[in-house]
């Protein structure tokens, strides 16, 4: 899952970036609105932070074009402690969800988690699949109630079919969602990864589907017996 963080307030901005890394995530950061904006209007993030107050453009300017744009990204919103206005205006604007400063770091990670589970359809924080569970709280993987120890991107990997169940990813996708932007890129490494994760996980999860990409899927939907192929 990779992030945007956008927060002009430098001490903020890097403590924000520094607990998302931590909890897992790929994350750019950017320190105005009209940074924050391009990055969001070209870059597919999987959920953004959006301070309101920033210099340059507005967070809920920054915000309406987005939307405009039909950019459909989860947004939570950084807002003054009184401010319930400019959570209104958020609203409306197309924000999901806010957290007022001062605001406790935990509390923004858990409605992340929330934003982007639901952004998958997901009602609960572990979500499983067969033996698999991705236990997004805890930032671990469990087979058959056994922890996994995974490396930062094998969990990143995992966590992302995880929460794109039953959907073909492709590698460029993957490659988008798993690095941030100032990571060296190269899709071959996927393969690697997907390569370790199998291995790792010792059950027959990820499957690839020839010249598109990977799918975990649900036990009992690999109906679609034509496209899914075991892995080679
Ligand atoms: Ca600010």
């Amino acid at each position: 899952m990779r992030l945007l963080v956008v927060e002009d307030d430098k001490d903020l901005n890097r403590q924000l970036v520094a607990a998302l890394e931590q909890a897992g995530y790929a994350v750019d950061r950017a320190f105005d609105g009209e940074e924050g904006w391009f990055l969001g209007d070209t870059e597919p993030y999987d959920a953004v932070v959006l301070d309101i107050g920033l210099p340059r453009k507005d967070g809920v300017r920054v915000l309406e074009e987005w939307r405009k744009a039909g950019r459909k990204m989860p947004v939570l919103l950084l807002t003054a402690r009184d401010g319930w206005s400019d959570k209104v205006r958020g609203f409306d604007a197309g924000a999901d969800d806010y957290v007022a400063k001062p605001f406790h770091m935990e509390e923004v990670l858990a409605r992340l988690r929330a934003l982007l589970r639901r952004a998958a359809g997901h009602a609960t924080s572990d979500l499983t699949c067969g033996p698999i569970t991705l236990d997004t709280r805890g930032g671990r993987v469990l087979v058959d109630g056994n922890p996994i120890k995974l490396t930062s991107h094998e969990y990143r990997l995992l966590a992302y079919l995880m929460h794109h169940l039953g959907r073909v990813v492709s590698r460029t996708e993957l490659v988008e969602h798993l690095y941030d932007q100032d990571f060296d890129r190269d899709s071959n490494t996927i393969e690697v990864f997907v390569g370790r994760l199998r291995k790792k996980l010792g059950v027959d999860a990820i499957q690839t589907v020839r010249g598109l990409g990977y799918i975990i899927a649900p036990p009992g939907a690999e109906g679609d017996g034509t496209m899914v192929k075991s892995p080679s």
